[in-house]
């Protein structure tokens, strides 16, 4: 069997989700349901809770946001216990059943393990061949479920070696929560890509795994620290455990996060996301000045940028774009028909605003540029008399392969198309990207030589920091 036949097999493995922990408080579910809700910009197309009463474990999971799912007070009360785990996810087409929805929960000899995860890995379809044929039976088509079979199958004794055993065989760009029957587990890949932070509850003392530090905040707890690249946190009747089982082979946490994923009040390795995407605004000003009577930003990503841009420039800021915020995110809607769709649902022009006026419109990306180009119709049609596009990203050319979904390389604008040739299918008399010193600097480096080798900027450079090993046809046929 091909590469390309298992991965098409199980589905495309590009997923962004949100995880949520919480140790030692009453009334865990509901501390889990309030996570999720705050990371619900992670994963808005299903989400799931796995409780445990130190006794046994309940789990409840369905397709939809947050407060479908958990927004009844009864399905919280079938989820008692002081401990729980949960999951947002988002999911590509045709892979949003509800066997996919985690956390995955399974009963082993050692007793029962739920795990909840957000990323991606990149040999998944060849540690899920050489399971299957050692007889493993898959239920899903995650990469979660490659952990819970590596996990089963380990031959040492207690469920933390096995665990070990595991994240030492993935290869990938993952966060990791899991609970037992007596702990709660927190881990992150050896370069940590992907975010995971460590709270904690003031009063009871209970211990809270996040993606974001915005989980954090609507319970109330407080930041103790990021989970660092490679560690694995253990938090049991004991207290906490830090355990490092990889080399140091430093950080490269995704530099996308900073522009576009996490919510701008989440505070990422030390960085504000907001103070990140204003900065960006403001070195966008001095790269790539035009002359224009409004920056508008297109909400709601764009709109940090889009102030820093207005300082700057001493150009005035204004709402031109109105987004609706009752529609899912564009970005992370699944196909082309529906991605239009939602444009269409989701910003209306701001013709008090827009009317004969020159305007600088700031985005944070571009990937597909059908969104773009819409966008851009709907503000001339709305009056606009010019309209200059920045964004704040440079441009996206490769394809994510660790936990950020993006089309292939052959439908990226920016990888088939030259600058010009972009500005005049967007429709914009003028167009610019943040410069990757820009970029940097707005994360408080002198430039991206002073970066290198701390991000992962993959998706711009090609640089991918690890081995796509399913990719790259590591697999035996
Ligand atoms: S390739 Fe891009 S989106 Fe993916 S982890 Fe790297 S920086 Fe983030």
């Amino acid at each position: 069997m091909t590469v390309s036949q298992v991965s098409s097999d199980i589905g495309r493995p590009y997923e962004e989700c949100g995880v949520f922990g919480v140790w030692g408080a009453p009334d865990a579910a509901a501390l889990a349901a309030l996570g999720l809700h705050a990371l619900q910009h992670r994963g808005q197309e299903a989400a799931g809770i796995v409780s445990h009463d130190r006794e046994r474990f309940y789990q409840h999971k369905g397709l939809g946001l947050v407060g479908e799912v958990f927004g009844d007070q009864r399905t919280i009360a079938t989820l008692p216990g002081d401990a729980a785990i949960a999951h947002n996810r988002y999911a590509t087409t045709g892979a949003t059943l509800l066997r996919n929805v985690q956390p995955l929960y399974a009963d082993f000899e050692f007793g029962g393990l739920a795990v909840a995860h957000n990323g991606n890995l990149t040999n998944a379809a060849t540690l899920r061949q050489a399971l299957v044929r050692r007889g493993c039976l898959f239920q899903s088509t995650t990469d979660t479920e490659v952990f819970v079979h590596l996990i089963a199958i380990s031959l040492y004794a207690n469920v933390l070696d096995r665990l070990i055993d595991a994240v030492k065989q993935v290869k990938g760009a993952y966060s990791l929560i899991a609970l037992t029957e007596d702990g709660m587990v927190g881990l992150r890949d050896p370069l940590g890509v992907r975010p995971l932070i460590l709270g904690r509850m003031p009063g009871n003392g209970a211990w809270v795994f996040a993606s974001e530090t915005c989980a954090l905040d609507i319970i109330g707890a407080e930041f103790v620290r990021d989970v660092e690249p490679g560690e694995i946190v253990v938090i049991n009747a004991g207290g906490l455990r830090s355990i490092k089982p990889f080399a140091e082979s430093g950080s490269r946490f995704c530099v996308f996060e900073y522009i576009y994923f996490a919510r701008p009040d989440s505070v990422l390795e030390g960085h504000p996301v907001y103070q990140a995407r204003k900065q960006i605004g403001i070195e966008l000003a001095r790269a790539s000045a035009v002359d224009a009577d409004v920056v508008v930003p297109v909400p709601d990503s764009g709109v940090p940028s889009a102030m820093g841009y207005a300082a700057e420039s001493g150009i005035p800021f204004e709402l031109g774009i109105i987004r609706n915020h009752y529609v899912g995110r564009t970005f992370i809607e699944p196909t082309d028909q529906i991605r239009n769709l939602g444009v269409r649902m989701k910003h209306s022009a701001n013709r008090a605003v827009l009317e004969g006026q020159r305007v600088i419109l700031v985005d944070d990306s571009i990937v597909r540029g059908t969104t773009s180009r819409k966008i851009v119709d709907m503000v001339r049609a709305a009056g606009a008399r010019e309209v200059h596009m920045r964004i704040s990203s440079p441009p996206t050319i490769h394809p994510c392969f660790y936990g950020i979904d993006t089309p292939e390389e052959s439908k990226l604008l920016a990888a088939t198309h030259s600058m010009e040739q972009m500005r005049e299918l967007i429709g914009v008399d003028s167009l610019a990207f943040i410069s990757f010193d820009g970029l940097y600097r707005a994360l408080g480096y002198e430039n991206r030589g002073a970066a290198q080798g701390h991000y992962c900027d993959a998706c711009f450079t090609g640089d991918y920091p690890i081995s796509l090993v399913d990719r790259d046809g590591a697999l035996v046929a």
